[in-house]
């Protein structure tokens, strides 16, 4: 059976990193997923980002048992489901990290910092922590759904970045040093770059990561990004899967069919979907999940500049113009055959099947297209026997297709 040998190692680097949290060390500061990552961090805090932990929430399948305390505090069930997950553990006083690592639940913030790049809703999450820890917030707001991000909006981003110096130096206790942030953004750089080498192997006619694999494996380049270990990692990581490229092996080594996956992962239900694509000879090797985190933009020279585009210009804060562009790239570099939307109850922005868009790509592209709904952590919103069939069924007009046409 195909197994990356780099799995273990990934754990230990994620387990250390929980532990680091609770160290007592370092200042805290937490951050969303795609936020300003490398200038915290230049001040010397540990990052701890909440929607890891909501994605722990969903794995766990632990969410739905949160989900109805945060409903009691006045969230809808309808809004993003790690936010009412997390805050609904929070209130529970519980978290995997208690069983899984032994931690004493969450670590405490000294400052919190978002970025609504990918979601307002993480301002509304954040601020909830804000008022229980009364500790200072701090907020980027770029400019949403462009076509193209050009150097006025990157400015009002560097202008956002620059306010936050007095605040983490206050906190933090240490002064600004723009030498030590251009060290961070370098380091975040190369691994970012080595992650997107990793995601690219997957171009391989025998691909050697999955979808599935990369929801585990990015674990360090959303949680660790800007440090030597997160470089160290993905050079591993890189090599192994260089290797099996050139050994021809993967995951699924007779796959008939490529399939695209869009939206957010199914937490609670990865295993379930990899069997099942597997099991019908369809290989998932890409997404845009998973190349959320390729910041190819960063440059050490400029690190203000760089971060401010790299974070404005990811696919889910773009136009749908910006984003069909990226998708139809992607499409011909990984030879996809079939896209999957995941149209997420919960998360309305990492969702692109409401508006048409399947619609439209297909007919530019050929490419067809399936929409499963489902959510991210709240596993009342998804039918896995109605999923399942859809998918069966698509998989095979992908099939016939290709017997047809080749
Ligand atoms: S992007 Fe979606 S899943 Fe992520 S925090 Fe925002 S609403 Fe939640």
């Amino acid at each position: 059976m195909y197994k990356i040998a780099a799995t273990d190692l990934m754990k230990k680097i994620m387990g250390d990193y929980f532990l680091s949290l609770e160290s007592g060390t370092k200042k805290i500061a937490w951050c969303t997923s795609v936020g300003p990552a490398e200038l915290l961090r230049s001040f010397g805090f540990e990052v701890y980002f909440p929607e890891n932990h909501g994605a722990l929430l969903g794995a766990t399948r632990t969410a739905m048992d949160y989900i109805p305390e945060a409903i009691k505090c006045g969230y809808s069930g309808h809004v993003c489901s790690y936010t009412t997950a997390d805050i609904g553990a929070f209130l529970k006083k519980q978290s995997p990290l208690q069983s899984h690592y032994k931690m004493q639940g969450i670590p405490k913030p000294d400052l919190i910092a978002y970025n609504t790049n990918q979601c307002r809703e993480v301002e509304d999450w954040f601020t909830f922590y804000a008022d229980q820890f009364k500790c200072p917030i701090v907020g980027i707001q770029p400019p949403r759904y462009l076509d193209e991000v050009s150097s006025d909006e990157v400015e009002l981003v560097v202008k956002q970045f620059k306010k936050m110096i007095p605040v983490c130096e206050q906190v933090s206790g240490n002064k600004f040093d723009i030498d030590r942030f251009r060290e961070v953004v370098k380091l975040s750089k190369e691994a970012t770059l080595l992650w997107q080498k990793v995601l690219k192997t997957s171009t391989a006619a025998i691909a050697p990561l999955s979808f599935f694999d990369g929801t585990i494996h990015m674990g360090p380049i959303v949680v660790l990004r800007g440090t030597q270990l997160a470089k160290d990692y993905y050079t591993t990581l890189l090599n192994e899967l260089e290797s099996n490229v050139k050994n021809k092996t993967g995951f699924l080594p007779k796959a008939s069919t490529r399939i695209f996956w869009e939206g957010m992962p199914i937490w609670g239900k990865l295993r379930m979907f990899s069997d099942l694509f597997n099991q019908n000879n369809a290989a998932v090797v890409a997404s845009t999940y998973c190349s959320s985190w390729v910041f190819d933009r960063f440059d050490e020279n400029n690190p203000f500049e760089s971060t401010a585009l790299a974070y404005t210009e990811i696919f889910i804060n773009r136009s749908e113009k910006a984003k069909m562009k990226m998708l139809k790239a992607w499409f011909e570099e990984y030879k996809i055959d079939g896209i999957v939307y995941h149209d997420s109850k919960t998360c309305f922005n990492n969702s692109n099947a409401k508006f048409g868009m399947p619609q439209r790509l297909k007919e530019e592209t050929g490419v067809p297209a399936l929409i499963i709904e489902g959510d991210l952590c709240d596993l009342r919103f998804f039918s896995e026997g109605q999923s399942v069939t859809k998918i069966e069924t698509f998989v095979e007009q992908l099939q016939d297709l290709k017997v047809n046409h080749g």
